[in-house]
């Protein structure tokens, strides 16, 4: 699989955006949560993902690459609000009335469940998955055919429910 390279001027605009954010939520919340780890390895449709034991934010750097700002903007308070919530309230629904209040509250940026980027540049070979909750999964051609193959199976890390498969997804 090939790696993208992020320019330095968008990473570093990441960064800045993310600080800033994350400085005004531990000014309104009396904390002291650390910075996120960021990885530039979300593949997939998927703009960015969360992970909670991790601490740790990636991103879909050909989205990045292709929506600057826009993606920076948009993203970052949103996946950042994902770790948020989970540290001050535990188990919360992924965009609940916490993590509504993180947005709009505290952080100052609408709450808006879903991106709306251009993804026809990475829409090729990914296929699309349900679970009981209400994310949008997007498995890749190697993870796929080990479901078809039976070799493994994939769970939301929401709401724990395995991965159903439903359609392949089209350019
Ligand atoms: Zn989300
Ligand atoms: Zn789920």
């Amino acid at each position: 699989m090939k790696t993208v390279r992020v320019p330095i001027a968008l990473v570093q605009s990441v960064m800045r955006t993310l600080r800033e954010k994350l400085q005004q939520a531990n000014l309104y919340l009396n904390t002291n949560y650390p910075e996120p780890t960021l990885h530039y390895n979300q593949r997939g449709t998927i703009a960015g993902s969360a992970y909670y034991a991790n601490w740790e934010i990636r991103i879909n750097p050909t989205l990045l690459i292709e929506n600057k700002q826009n993606f920076i903007e948009e993203v970052i308070p949103h996946e950042l609000a994902h770790l948020l919530v989970n540290r001050h309230f535990g188990r919360a629904a992924p965009h609940g009335k916490e993590w509504k209040w993180m947005m709009e509250t505290v952080l100052g940026v609408s709450a808006k469940r879903t991106h709306h980027f251009d993804v026809s540049t990475v829409k090729a070979k990914t296929f699309r998955y349900a679970c009981q909750c209400e994310e949008e999964h997007q498995l890749t051609i190697r993870r796929h055919n080990k479901v078809l193959r039976g070799e493994n199976q994939y769970r939301c890390r929401h709401c724990q429910s395995i991965l159903q498969f439903i359609e392949q997804s089209k350019f």
